[in-house]
């Protein structure tokens, strides 16, 4: 088995074993009954990043149940951004001119308790092979479609072969000319990026662009900086989208330090988004002026190509709201 195989069948799906290693006293630090709605999941690899007996870890914060994900609030739904309205064909969604996204899968490497989509019906809505063909003759039949993100879930978790079919699927559709991938796996599961995945990327006529996701500085070590070099030396353009998260990076110095620790990695700053409101996320979400306070920081102390756009996306608009 593939060595990324082998890490991710030994991820932490138990809390309490997360929290021994990091030598943290599970007592009152455990909400297990949220761990029931959406299931715990981190990589050996991430954890490692994590501060031994520092229950506050912002990389633990963002993995670890907690019982405010139970509370109510209002505004916050299972389909915080529209995505059921917006599926055009099963696994794929359509919003916004030019680019469509597939909904590849519904697993992850690592589960964000932040996640947009924990609620996300992946069972119907995923592309499943045998929906392929009718996705793919929808982007075929769409000239407009310059652009396909991969997404999900993460879709770095489909194996080799089922993402090189997929990528020589779509650089066969003429119009097509980029594809773009979205996950969080180069920074949670470097080992993940090896030579036969950076080759199917490399390989293809299509521009290949990759958005990973990374919230903090601490969440790049020396294993994400050689992912990520593998994939730079193979022409793919870097960017990084991050959720501004309360107790996570709500602050200048973080938010600063996370786009020059991960320009120094070859990445540039793509979107600083303001939290999706998703169901049980809502302990997580960083108001709106406070939010425009924290840019305007960014701004006063980083060049203008380190600091990403604050964004909001809303149901129903043409594209990501800028703030
Ligand atoms: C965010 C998103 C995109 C990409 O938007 P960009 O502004 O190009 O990054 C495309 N499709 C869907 C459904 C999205 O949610
Ligand atoms: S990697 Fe992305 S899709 Fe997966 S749980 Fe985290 S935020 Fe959600």
């Amino acid at each position: 088995m593939d060595a990324w195989k082998v890490e991710l069948a030994e991820a932490f799906t138990d809390p309490k074993r997360l929290l021994s290693f990091l030598e943290i006293d599970p007592d009152g630090a455990l909400a297990d009954d949220a761990a029931l709605n959406f299931p715990v999941r981190v990589t050996r690899s991430f954890a490692g990043r994590m501060r031994k007996g520092d229950g506050l870890d912002p990389l633990l914060r963002q993995v670890l149940p907690a019982s405010d994900e139970l509370l109510a609030a209002p505004g916050f739904a299972t389909d915080p951004v529209g995505d059921r309205n917006a599926a055009a064909r099963r696994g794929l969604l359509h919003k916004y001119t030019g680019r469509v996204l597939l909904v590849t899968t519904g697993a992850c490497a690592v589960n964000c308790r932040y996640c947009f989509r924990r609620g996300f019906p992946y069972q119907d809505q995923q592309l499943t092979r045998s929906a392929e063909p009718t996705v793919l003759a929808y982007i075929a039949g769409d000239e407009s479609i310059e652009e396909v993100i991969l997404s999900g879930g993460d879709p770095l978790l489909l194996g080799d072969r089922r993402i090189g079919r997929l990528v020589a699927s779509l650089a066969q559709i003429r119009h097509l000319s980029r594809i773009r991938i979205h996950s969080r796996v180069p920074v949670v599961l470097p080992s993940r990026i090896t030579d036969a995945l950076v080759t199917a990327f490399a390989g293809t006529r299509l521009d290949p662009v990759m958005v990973i996701h990374a919230n903090h500085p601490n969440e790049c070590d020396r294993s994400v900086g050689e992912a990520l070099e593998r994939l730079r030396r193979a022409g793919v353009t870097l960017l990084n989208q991050a959720v501004l998260l309360r107790g996570v990076n709500d602050d200048a110095a973080t938010l600063a330090a996370l786009s020059e620790r991960f320009f120094g990695a070859g990445v540039l700053p793509y979107y600083l988004h303001l939290l999706d409101r998703a169901l049980g996320t809502a302990h997580f979400e960083v108001s709106e002026p406070r939010a425009l306070t924290l840019h305007e920081q960014l701004r006063r102390r980083l060049p203008g190509y380190l600091v990403p756009r604050l964004v909001r996306e809303e149901a129903g608009q043409p594209y990501k709201t800028l703030l």
